[in-house]
């Protein structure tokens, strides 16, 4: 069976991790990033890794994207980057767009473009971590 394979859209902290775990779980991951620093760092690390801006969407159709299976969007501080990169991917067709938000209202207009998961990690871990400290033995939650 064909390998599922990802498009990362950010490297900072959060989305160079989850790129780097997929890579580590086996599958294939495009990193795109318009700082160069960074891409660089993860050239060696992904299966490709690209600096371009992903609000250009003629730069994300010669990249292939559309035929990508999940896109991350894994921007957080830019609002107008993440929600211009969202409408792009949805638009190219892609079949899973998951995208970070850093506040409530970030994720509801991202929901409103139609992106498929929101997902908001700061809250997600302090929430987990509250359970881990009342719940010593709970390994994972
Ligand atoms: P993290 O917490 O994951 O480090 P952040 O929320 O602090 O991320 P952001 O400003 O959201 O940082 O940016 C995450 C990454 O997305 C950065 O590396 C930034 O260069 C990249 N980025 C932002 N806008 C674009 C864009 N239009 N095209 C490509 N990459 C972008």
């Amino acid at each position: 069976m064909k390998k599922q394979q990802f498009v990362v859209i950010g490297l900072g902290r959060f989305g160079s991790n989850l790129a780097l775990e997929l890579m580590d779980l086996g599958y294939e991951v495009l990193g795109i990033d318009r700082n160069e620093e960074l891409v660089e760092e993860m050239s060696d690390h992904l299966t490709h890794a690209v600096v371009a801006d992903a609000t250009d969407e003629e730069v994300l159709k010669s990249l292939g994207v559309r035929n990508f299976d999940c896109g991350i969007v894994a921007i957080g501080n830019d609002i107008q980057m993440s929600i211009l990169a969202a409408i792009l991917l949805k638009d190219l067709g892609i079949n899973t767009v998951v995208a970070k938000a850093i506040s409530v209202l970030h994720g509801r207009a991202l929901e409103k473009l139609g992106v498929d998961r929101v997902i908001y990690p700061e809250r997600d871990m302090g929430i987990r971590v509250a359970h881990q400290l009342v719940t010593p033995n709970l390994l994972d939650y």
